[in-house]
C-alpha cells in the first residue's frame, strides 16, 4: 500500500494523518481539507471569548517533518471507487489506495432561515466564529435557539463578553439529548443567575433578518429581536460525498467495528461515522465528541495499515460553562437505576445502572476539576462492565478507585 488520501482536515483526520507516521505507515499521506486553516480545536470556538485565533492540533512544520501533505481550501467533490480516485473541485484528482472519510458534521438549518443572513448564524468553523464575534459585546442583543451544548456554552461566552443574552428552546427543559433532568435544571438555573433569560417550550414560525436587526417569530404571535441569532438545533453527519459513492448510510457513513465502511478500501472516522458499540450490545452509534474524533482517528490510522482494531472506548464528553463543566462517561439511556453522589462545592455525579445492575453511565457537574477524577474512574468501572452496589456508589466516603481495584 502506498497513498492514504484523508478527506476532512478536522479533529480526526488530523490525528488519523499523525497515527499512521506513529504506527510505522512509510507511504504517502494525503489530508483534504475544504477549510483555509490548518486542522484546529473545534471546542474553544464556543468557549474562550469566541477563540479569535485557532487553536491549531498541529503546526505545519509538524506536518512537514512527519511527511504529511495538507491541501486547505480544498474540497473533495466525488468518490470514483472505479478508479480509487478523489476527484476534487479544482479539476485535479488524487488516486489512493485506502481512504478515510473524517468529513464531520455541520449545523443543522433553521427551517427557512437565510443561509446568507448577516445576523442569522451558526457556530461551527474558525469563520463563523469570527462573523459571530462582533455582535457579541456591551448593549448587544443576542437570541440562542436552542438549549444544546453549544448554544449554551454560547450563552455563558456571551455573558462573559457583556452581551444581554436571550436563548429560546422548543423543548420544555434544556439538555434534553443525553443529559439528566437534574444536571439540566443546575445548568438553567446557574445561566439565570448569570442574567441569561431562558425561554423553554418555545414554538418558533420563523427567523427573520430585515437588514438592521433579526427577529425571532413565534408561533403564538409574539416576536423577539436581536442583533444577533445564533441557530444552534444539532448537527448533520457530512455523508453526501459516501452516499453518491454507494456507500452504505445509517445516521451517518454506516461502518463496521473496526471502522470499515461497506468497500473495504474505504474506511469512515469521528462525527461523520455510525459504528457498533461494543458496551452497549453493539448498538449503533453517532458520537459528536472531540475525544471519539480522537480514540477513531488512531483506531483507524491502524486498521488503514491492515489491523483489526475494534472500536470500544466508553464514550465521554464533556462541557465548560461559567466555571462549571459538565462530564458525561457512557450512555445514560436505558438506566432504570440512578443514584447520586454528592461532592465538594456543590458539585455531583448521578451514576446510571441497568436493569442487570451494570454502570452504564455517569455524569457529573461541578465547579472546575471537581467531577473530573471520579468519572474518569466510573468510565473504567463501565468498561471492564462493573456491577456496584448502588448504595456504596452514592456514598461520597467510597473510594470509586478502591472499588476498581475489587
Ligand atoms: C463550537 C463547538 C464546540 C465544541 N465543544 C466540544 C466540547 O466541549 N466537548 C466535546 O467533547 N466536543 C466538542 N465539540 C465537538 C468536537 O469538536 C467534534 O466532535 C470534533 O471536531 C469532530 O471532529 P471530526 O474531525 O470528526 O469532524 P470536524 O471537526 O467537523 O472536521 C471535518 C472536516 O472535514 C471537512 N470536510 C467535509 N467534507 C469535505 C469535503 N468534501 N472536502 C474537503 N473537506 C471536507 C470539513 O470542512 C471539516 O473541516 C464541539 C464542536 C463545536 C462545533
Amino acid at each position: 500500500m502506498t497513498h492514504i488520501v484523508i478527506i476532512g482536515a478536522g479533529e480526526c483526520g488530523a490525528r488519523a494523518a499523525f497515527a499512521l507516521r506513529e504506527k510505522g505507515f512509510d507511504g504517502e499521506v494525503t489530508l483534504i481539507g475544504a477549510e483555509l486553516h490548518l486542522p484546529y480545536e473545534r471546542p474553544p470556538l464556543s468557549k474562550e471569548g469566541l477563540a479569535e485565533a485557532p487553536k491549531y492540533v498541529a503546526s505545519a512544520e509538524r506536518y512537514e517533518e512527519a511527511r504529511i501533505a495538507v491541501l486547505t481550501g480544498t474540497v473533495v467533490e466525488k468518490i470514483d471507487r472505479e478508479d480509487k480516485a478523489v476527484r476534487l473541485a479544482d479539476g485535479r484528482s488524487i488516486n489512493y489506495d485506502r481512504l478515510l472519510l473524517a468529513t464531520g458534521a455541520r449545523p443543522r438549518a433553521f427551517p427557512g432561515a437565510s443561509e446568507n443572513s448577516e445576523r442569522i448564524r451558526v457556530l461551527r468553523t474558525h469563520a463563523d466564529a469570527l462573523a459571530i464575534r462582533p455582535a457579541v459585546a456591551p448593549r448587544r442583543k443576542v437570541a440562542i435557539v436552542g438549549g444544546g451544548f453549544i448554544g449554551l456554552e454560547l450563552a455563558a461566552t456571551a455573558r462573559k463578553l457583556g452581551a444581554e443574552v436571550t436563548l429560546v428552546e422548543g423543548l420544555p427543559r434544556l439538555l434534553t439529548r443525553g443529559v439528566p433532568e437534574e444536571i439540566a435544571t443546575v445548568v438553567a438555573e446557574r445561566h439565570r443567575d448569570e442574567g441569561v433569560e431562558i425561554i423553554c417550550s418555545a414554538k418558533i414560525a420563523a427567523l427573520e433578518d430585515d437588514g438592521r436587526e433579526a427577529r425571532l417569530l413565534f408561533a403564538d404571535g409574539g416576536s423577539l429581536s436581536a442583533d444577533l441569532v445564533v441557530v444552534g438545533i444539532g448537527a448533520m453527519p457530512n455523508t453526501e460525498l459516501a452516499e453518491a459513492a454507494g456507500l452504505a448510510i445509517d445516521n451517518g457513513i454506516a461502518v463496521d467495528e473496526t471502522l470499515r465502511t461497506s468497500d473495504p478500501d474505504i474506511y469512515a472516522a469521528g462525527d461523520c461515522c455510525s459504528f457498533p458499540l461494543s458496551h452497549y450490545g453493539g448498538r449503533r452509534v453517532r458520537l459528536e465528541a472531540w475525544r471519539n474524533a480522537q480514540d477513531h482517528g488512531t483506531l483507524v490510522a491502524a486498521n488503514l495499515i491492515g489491523g483489526a482494531e475494534t472500536a470500544s472506548s466508553v464514550p465521554w464528553f464533556w462541557s465548560d460553562q461559567y466555571d462549571m463543566t459538565l462530564q458525561i462517561a457512557g450512555l445514560a439511556d436505558g438506566a432504570v437505576v440512578t443514584v447520586r453522589r454528592d461532592m465538594e462545592a456543590g458539585a455531583f455525579i448521578l451514576f446510571h445502572l441497568d436493569g442487570e445492575g451494570r454502570l452504564i453511565a455517569a455524569s457529573g457537574i461541578g465547579p472546575g476539576n471537581a467531577v473530573a477524577r471520579d468519572i474518569r474512574l466510573a468510565e473504567k468501572l463501565i468498561a471492564a462492565g462493573s456491577r456496584p452496589d448502588p448504595h456504596v456508589l452514592a456514598s461520597p466516603d467510597t473510594k470509586l478507585k478502591k472499588l476498581l481495584a475489587a
